[in-house]
């Protein structure tokens, strides 16, 4: 296979891999079920729990976000379940979709996308309706770049009414603050592909107490993903199923690197870089699909398609002549916005090129500022 030139790649995930990154997923493989392996999950596990910031068990599953995702829905709940699940995007709704598919009795809530989802009226609902058993919500919307207030959410449905409570927060762990033990989070899930800095294919998934308790019941089916095996093979060292060795390798080299910057300071970086990139298109006459800035992501900023401006042509010369790659929009909005991914490895350089490119390519697709 030829090889591909690296790219100036700003979608929110896959994110570029730094090379000492690159270089830790050059080693060998080793047996998985030998003690080179059981030392290298014990640490990342241990490391991991610091970046989750939780004492709450966690495990590290071979399969993408949605794995892990998958997995905090069919260990804590069975079919006809009453649950809230919040949708304000893409991912909100895939969510929904994931839950309805294992035969949840599913209230949805939709919200605005660009706006986030509102506590207030997930205590209404639970109010209302008090057979709900789990609340499910995304803790960063990938598709509109909204950062939703899950403290503010986590005060209610486990505060005022004890539920369960399933965060995505794929393109949110490692980037921007979710203290889970601090804000009660029963379950969540991220994927290594974001602020991990390593290549698609492990999943981390956090397991409260309660969520323990609710799985010693839940009757949705489960094999691959059923976390009483992956406990049980985690106290010999091991995972239950063969393990992406070479994301593991690349998994521990990042977490030292992640912990040895410090967790403030990388949360800090990427608040930094947020900023950097929304008032970079900002000066260039672009409008923020987020308008309130208290709820914009700092992992990827999603941006209007200027009236007038072809956003596939846009996208298109951004690759092909300034090997800038952005990403467009997702469902319902799939061609009103494109986005700008701003986690992981990334440097102020990065989105200065991009907005350096944005300002060559915009006139020449039908942008009047
Ligand atoms: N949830 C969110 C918020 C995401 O951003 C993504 C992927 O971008 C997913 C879920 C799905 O993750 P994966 O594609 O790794 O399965």
């Amino acid at each position: 296979m030829q090889r591909i030139t690296p790219q100036n790649l700003r979608t929110p995930g896959p994110t570029p891999i730094p090379d000492d990154i690159v270089e830790a997923m050059t080693n060998p493989m080793i047996n998985h079920r030998g003690p080179e392996f059981g030392e290298m999950i014990h640490k990342a596990t241990e490391q991991l729990k610091q970046v989750f910031m939780t004492k709450n068990d966690l495990f590290i599953l071979t399969a993408s976000g949605t794995g892990a995702l998958e997995a905090s829905i069919v260990n804590t709940l069975s079919p006809g379940d009453r649950v809230i699940a919040a949708t304000a995007g893409a991912f909100g709704d895939r969510f929904v979709d994931m839950v309805e598919a294992y035969g949840a009795d599913v209230k949805r809530m939709d919200f605005e996308w660009g706006g986030p989802i509102d506590a207030d009226a997930i205590r209404k609902a639970l109010n209302d309706d008090p057979s709900v058993k789990a609340v499910l919500v995304t803790h960063n919307e990938t598709s509109t770049g909204v950062t939703h207030p899950v403290e503010d959410i986590s005060k209610v449905v486990k505060g005022e009414f004890g539920k369960l409570f399933l965060v995505d927060a794929v393109s949110s762990l490692g980037c921007i603050p979710l203290p889970v033990d601090a804000w009660n989070c029963d379950m969540v899930g991220t994927a290594s592909q974001k602020g991990f800095m390593i290549p698609p294919g492990l999943s981390f998934i956090s397991v409260s107490e309660e969520a323990w308790e609710a799985q010693k019941t839940a009757k949705m089916p489960r094999f691959y993903f059923d976390l009483t095996m992956a406990k049980r093979y985690l106290e010999t060292g091991q995972t239950p199923f063969t393990p992406n060795l070479s994301a593991m390798y690349g998994l521990s080299r990042a977490l030292d690197v992640l912990l040895e910057e410090g967790m403030e300071n990388v949360f800090g970086r990427h608040a930094t870089i947020g900023q950097f990139t929304r008032d970079g298109a900002k000066e260039l006459g672009l409008e923020l699909l987020v308008s309130d800035n208290a709820y914009a992501s700092n992992t990827v900023t999603a941006i209007k398609v200027p009236e007038g401006v072809d956003q596939k042509a846009l996208l298109g010369k951004m690759r092909t002549e300034h090997n800038v790659v952005l990403a467009g929009g997702q469902g319902r909005m799939s061609s009103d916005i494109f986005r700008i991914g701003h986690l992981g490895a990334v440097a102020k350089e990065d989105i200065t090129e991009v907005m350096d490119a944005l300002k060559v390519v915009l006139p020449e697709v039908g942008f009047k500022a």
